[in-house]
């Protein structure tokens, strides 16, 4: 038995946990604090397809090296997961990879719509998160840039009480903007190509759907001011309307493009320091309902091409929790919200099985991220070198002890 004594709670109440173990060991947690575990409700562990850029047994260390127990898995894979062949297909592949790592990561797939797929939609009876519209192409094929179509899915998302949860930008814009901008070989000019505007008009429209329709949409990684206003509208109104942004979203702006090009370079793109400030006011005040860290690893070497050939995406499930606890130890997030925002809002926009997995965590541990220390196959990130208070020390999966620093379930 593992014994975690004197462990600081969210109640202010002084706790003693206890979990299974071929050892008898006392563990004095008078300095730490116990989270609830996250949930990270967008990662892209790339498989099928680019098992090159991660896959299930790296993503789950990383996971759990990031206090997340539980992920969400996108559909943007090669072959994609729109189809009930292919759905059950990469379920297999990954139970097996789990169970190579030897751990039970819980997971759930978004289902990938798709015009020529729309009527599978239908036929999905397991528990799926929702169906993944992307309106503006990113990494992969998945695509709805037709409004009849768009229409459809949220025709099919209603009869079959499903959320959508969007990639909202508009496909035209886009590539308007891209013909008018030509050949780029500036990363910053990323920002410019997939303008805000194509960001705020996607918003726009879906919100005009969810009504029209009565859905539940989810609209993820908002990264603009506008986006924020049309959704604290649309709540206000009572709709169901949930918003999620990312970590890079809210420390990065588009003043790192000078230091790190293609390596933030992902979509939708980084915005204004302004935006980021919007951002968190639309945290505080409920308008952003999660936090998912987009994880989205690309190789080094196809990063270091130039822009324009250079893939978007960026790794960050790992680097979620201390990017959020250093906000808090910096007085701009509390903890209660980081628990909302990675864990009880999510478990409410998306059904899950309950658990009660927790993260134990250092509000005082400062460290450097570094990209020798990170799990994820990538091995980089956009917040290398950053400087943060406050890590994950232990991360309880099923009332399994994963120690971060070592990497590995305590025996
Ligand atoms: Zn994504």
């Amino acid at each position: 038995m593992i014994t975690f004594r004197n462990l600081k709670t969210l109640s202010r109440k002084r706790a003693t946990l206890s979990f299974p173990s071929q050892d008898a060991r006392i563990i004095d947690a008078s300095d730490f604090l116990m989270l609830p575990a996250l949930i990270d409700g967008h990662v892209h562990f790339r498989i099928p397809g680019a098992d090159h850029k991660e896959d299930w047994k790296t993503g789950a260390l990383a996971a759990l090296s990031g206090g997340v127990t539980c992920v969400v898995d996108m559909p943007n894979n090669h072959p994609p997961c729109h189809t009930l062949h292919h759905l059950h297909a990469k379920k297999k592949i990954i139970d097996q990879q789990l169970k190579q790592a030897a751990i039970p990561l819980r997971y759930q797939l978004y289902f990938g719509a798709d015009p020529r797929h729309l009527k599978e939609i239908a036929q999905v009876e397991e528990c799926i998160a929702g169906i993944k519209v992307f309106m503006g192409a990113s990494t992969g094929e998945l695509l709805i840039s037709k409004d009849a179509d768009l229409e459809k899915v949220f025709q099919l998302a209603r009869i079959h009480d499903r959320i959508v949860a969007v990639h909202a930008e508009d496909e035209q814009i886009l590539s308007e903007r891209k013909k008018a901008l030509g050949d780029c070989k500036d990363p910053a000019h990323h920002s410019l190509i997939r303008d805000r505007s194509a960001a705020i008009s996607a918003v726009e429209k879906l919100i005009y759907l969810a009504h029209k329709h009565d859905a539940k949409v989810f609209i993820l990684h908002i990264s603009t001011k506008e986006e924020a206003h049309l959704i604290r509208q649309a709540k206000q109104k009572g709709m169901r309307v949930y918003a999620e942004t990312t970590p890079h979203h809210l420390f990065l702006s588009d003043a790192d493009y000078a230091a790190h090009g293609t390596y933030v370079q992902m979509n939708p793109p980084l915005r204004k320091v302004r935006d980021q400030e919007a951002l968190f006011e639309a945290i505080d005040d409920g308008t952003i309902d999660t936090i998912g860290s987009d994880h989205a690893p690309h190789t080094r070497e196809e990063k270091d091409q130039p822009f324009g050939k250079a893939p978007s995406g960026v790794p960050g499930i790992e680097t979620v929790l201390p990017l959020l606890l250093n906000a808090c130890t910096q007085g701009k997030l509390s903890l209660e919200k980081i628990t909302r925002l990675t864990r009880r809002n999510i478990e409410n926009i998306i059904p899950f099985p309950l658990h009660d997995d927790c993260v134990i965590v250092d509000l005082e541990k400062i460290q450097t991220v570094q990209n020798e220390r990170l799990k994820t196959k990538c091995g980089w990130s956009p917040f290398s070198g950053m400087l943060l208070k406050g890590w994950p020390i232990y991360t309880i999966l099923n009332k399994q002890v994963f120690e971060v620093e070592r990497g590995q379930f305590l025996p």
